[in-house]
């Protein structure tokens, strides 16, 4: 695919971006934003989208969801070579997989990163961390299929554990005691992917079978099985050049050039590395292009054209020291998107939080009390006993009468703070409207709430003023009702205030409970 048709395709998931609704959704168009960015090499796209995926993940509340957006976000570093911040992504998708009992996605995660260890050439590391996963309780999260991509995840291990497998061990890793379980995992995964080859199991994806032929040529360069080894390699190097992504090829190239140069064959590590290298190196991906030119100088080295190995040798230090420089703009750029993103998350949790509460007392509003009550009745549905309570100051307009209006803000200040210090912190307290507030007793039937409420009245009552309104006294009025599971919120709410009402009739300074 060339450039235009990777824009177009960016473009098409940026206008579905734009006209879908569902949160859920959205994260997933997201991620595929971000690969598209970074299939078209521009990264701060690719970043954004994957923050903004998260974002979006994170109003959803769904830790599955949000630990693949961490994914996402992990692989955009990775491919910015910021290992260290795709090690951190990588741990709280994992994490969150945890959290949220999600073995799939558990097990993504530890794909994904073994892929991301394989391309530092960490084979070792990859291959233990495959093998814990396997024998780990999430181990069945391989096989849970994706209603995506279906069976692509299990796929993709069986492809990393023999890659990785076959390398860590042909460069004579040691493994100490699990050595003969990871020989045998390796020949289970080798016999996976030999049906996925002989299409006696269907692949989940078709970019899925080059790296299968990979896979299976590592496993036999291993075992020094040339003949086959090659005959992989070279079905590889065919098929992407029939998919004509350039990059793609540069890869299948620059394999086969490894299993030459594990051959000795040096003409044939010069031929496909320096065709890899220029491929790389027309589709920016200068690192790729290092690597390949390194072969391609240890491979004239070895023939002893030590004047050509020397010129490649000295243009690729060169090359490797603004390479460097960019690297580091590049993951500094994506860090700072990162940063971003997380203090406008940071804003957005704030504003959220203050539009749930009162600016006066800084008590909870309206809206929460409400969210809390509703709650309470779902829980008394299911036999839960609760009960509400709504306090009304009286006579509190003969107060900003008498004192001012800074007064009265004052008193309402100090009735909150007091009648919040009556109460359990698992109760709650909330302005409800002026001089009105609802207090909620989880676990508290109404006569019982009643014996807290008279508790209430008290310290109020015991409040004084000496400097802002000397001798007034401040009295409340409370109605309590039982949350009922029959009911709902506003049924309680009128009940309470009907009951509040009696009290003030009772001549206020009064509690009394709803029948
Ligand atoms: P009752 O005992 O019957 O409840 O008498 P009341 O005077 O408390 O009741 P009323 O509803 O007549 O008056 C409530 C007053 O509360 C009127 C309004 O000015 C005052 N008020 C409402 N919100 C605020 C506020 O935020 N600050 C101040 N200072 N006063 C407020
Ligand atoms: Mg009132
Ligand atoms: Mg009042």
């Amino acid at each position: 695919m060339n450039a235009a048709a990777l824009q177009q395709e960016l473009q098409e998931v940026e206008e579905a971006i734009r006209t879908t609704q569902d949160a859920a959704a959205r994260t997933l168009l997201h991620r595929d934003a971000a690969y598209s960015a970074m299939d078209l090499g521009d990264f701060p796209m690719a970043m954004t989208h994957a923050v903004t995926g998260l974002d979006t993940a994170r109003t959803t509340h769904d830790l599955s969801l949000q630990a693949k957006a961490h994914v996402t976000i992990a692989l955009v570093m990775a491919e910015v070579y910021d290992d260290q911040g795709a090690g951190k992504h990588f741990h709280e998708a994992e994490d969150l997989s945890r959290l949220a009992r999600d073995p799939r996605g558990v097990a993504l995660a530890n794909v994904n990163a073994s892929h991301y260890e394989m391309e530092r050439q960490q084979y070792e590391a990859a291959t233990r961390r495959l093998q814990d996963l396997l024998h780990s309780s999430y181990s069945s999260g391989l096989i849970i299929p994706d209603p995506r991509v279906g069976p692509e995840l299990q796929q993709s291990f069986h492809v990393n554990y023999v890659k990785s497998a076959s390398r860590a061990l042909d460069s004579r890793a040691d493994f100490g005691a699990r050595e003969a379980d990871v020989q045998q995992q390796l020949a289970q995964s080798v016999a996976f992917l030999q049906e996925l080859y002989d299409g006696r199991r269907p692949l989940a994806m078709p970019r899925l079978l080059p790296e299968v032929l990979d896979a299976l040529a590592s496993d036999a360069g291993y075992r020094q099985e040339w003949a086959r080894a090659q005959a992989f390699a070279d079905e590889r190097v065919e098929l992407t050049q029939l998919g004509g992504i350039d990059t793609a090829i540069g890869r299948a190239l620059h394999s086969r050039a490894e299993l030459a140069a594990q051959r000795q064959d040096w003409a044939a590590v010069i031929r496909d590395a320096t065709k890899a290298a220029q491929l790389f190196g027309e589709a920016g991906q200068e690192l790729r292009a290092v690597d390949a030119w390194q072969l391609v100088a240890d491979a004239l080295a070895q023939q002893g054209q030590d004047r050509e190995a020397f010129r490649v040798q000295r243009e690729l230090t060169s090359r490797a020291a603004g390479m460097y420089r960019a690297f580091l703009q590049q993951s500094a750029q994506l860090r700072l998107i990162e940063q971003q993103a997380q203090a406008a998350e940071v804003r957005a949790v704030a504003m959220a939080e203050a539009a749930l509460r009162d600016p006066l007392t800084g008590m909870p509003n309206r809206t929460a009390a409400m969210q809390r009550l509703h709650t309470m009745h779902q829980s008394a549905a299911q036999g839960r006993v609760s009960s509400a309570a709504l306090l009304d100051i009286d006579h509190f307009k003969s107060v900003n009468d008498s004192y001012g209006h800074a007064a009265g803000d004052e008193v309402l200040r100090a009735v909150a703070a007091a009648v919040q210090g009556a109460i359990r912190d698992t109760d709650s307290l909330a302005r409800i409207g002026g001089e009105e507030f609802l207090l909620l007793f989880p676990d508290l039937d109404a006569q019982e709430a009643l014996g807290v409420c008279e508790r209430v009245t008290q310290r109020v009552a015991q409040l004084s003023w000496p400097e802002l309104a000397p001798g007034l006294r401040v009295t409340v009025s409370i109605g309590v009702a039982d949350v009922l599971g029959t009911e709902t919120a506003s049924d309680t709410l009128r009940r309470a205030d009907q009951a509040m009402y009696r009290a003030k009739a009772a001549g206020r300074d009064t509690v009394l409970a709803a029948p």
